[in-house]
């Protein structure tokens, strides 16, 4: 059966699902969107996605025509026409069809997209063993240029980063904020552990407040695991016990070395096992149900 995607309140077939070549979003970037899981047949974390969403929304100052409630119904209704058991959503709002110039109040209405398939970022090795990483020239975006914490469609900075760690031989890429600590990657929150404690950089270093980050921050917590926000530099992550990542579609992925310095023993830390193994079952068993 073929797939279909949610365009603006209808169910298409995914070949008829198509936008003007006018819209902003295609001209400028100007959208917001989500990356969302579904894990066994429930939507995970639907409603901090969602959130967030909006939120993204209101900082770029396009407002979506749906309700929060609206938007939940038509994500659920594309993963239930996609028959998705475990899957990978977006929801994308873009700034609709306008003129050929910026002025976003010209724009006709935001379109609205949902597509819901599959995604595999990387091979299974590099969960067993550990991926490589580097630090890249490109500094993520200034807080006060362009936020990180708006998921916007503008995502050059992050894909800037991404080809510079493919250069230089990584898959991923730590991305550097404009007073030199750590910030994220480029489609992934990160995180070390020192003497038994995790670290995480605050949002206010120019991160986007992933949602895989709140869950593994709540579940280290539960687990009696302290949970720091502290500034990180790049010298500290070489000298820490452990380093992942999180992100919605790469879930946890440990981290072997980074700019060819070894972390901890150069493959999967003990304490990140845990909490991957603890991650693992826990999405089985929280989400919205797809029904
Ligand atoms: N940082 C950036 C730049 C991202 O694009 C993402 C993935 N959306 C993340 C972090 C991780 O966020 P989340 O856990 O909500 O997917």
């Amino acid at each position: 059966m073929g797939k279909f995607v949610y365009l603006n309140g209808e169910l298409v077939p995914q070949e008829e699902a198509k936008i003007s070549v006018f819209d902003h979003g295609v001209l400028y970037g100007d959208g917001v969107f989500e990356g969302i899981r579904a894990y066994n047949r429930r939507i995970f974390k639907l409603d901090e996605h969602v959130e967030r969403l909006y939120n993204s929304a209101k900082i770029i100052m396009l407002e979506i025509p749906i309700s929060q409630e609206e938007f939940k119904k038509a994500i659920i209704s594309v993963c239930k026409a996609n028959e998705i058991v475990d899957g990978y959503i977006r929801p994308v709002v873009t700034r609709g069809a306008g003129t050929l110039g910026l002025s976003p109040w010209l724009c006709s209405k935001p379109n609205i997209f949902v597509i819901a398939d599959t995604i595999k970022l990387y091979p299974d090795e590099y969960y067993e063993k550990g991926l490589p990483i580097v630090t890249v020239p490109t500094r993520r975006n200034l807080a006060e240029a362009v936020n990180p914490i708006v998921k916007s469609l503008n995502y050059l900075n992050n894909i800037l980063a991404k080809i510079e760690a493919k250069n230089a031989g990584a898959e991923e890429a730590i991305m550097i904020n404009q007073d030199g600590y750590v910030a994220e990657c480029t489609g992934d929150n990160i995180f070390m552990i020192k003497k038994g404690v995790l670290y995480t950089p605050p949002v206010y270093m120019g991160v986007l407040p992933g949602i895989t980050r709140a869950t593994v921050m709540d579940l280290a917590t539960e687990m009696g695991i302290k949970v720091v926000e502290m500034p990180i530099t790049r010298g500290e992550l070489f000298i820490a016990d452990e380093v992942f990542l999180t992100g919605t579609a790469a879930e946890v992925v440990p981290i072997s070395s980074i700019d060819g310095r070894k972390i901890g023993s150069g493959s999967v830390g003990p304490l990140t096992k845990k909490l991957i193994d603890r991650f693992k079952e826990y999405v089985k068993t929280v989400g919205t149900p797809i029904a």
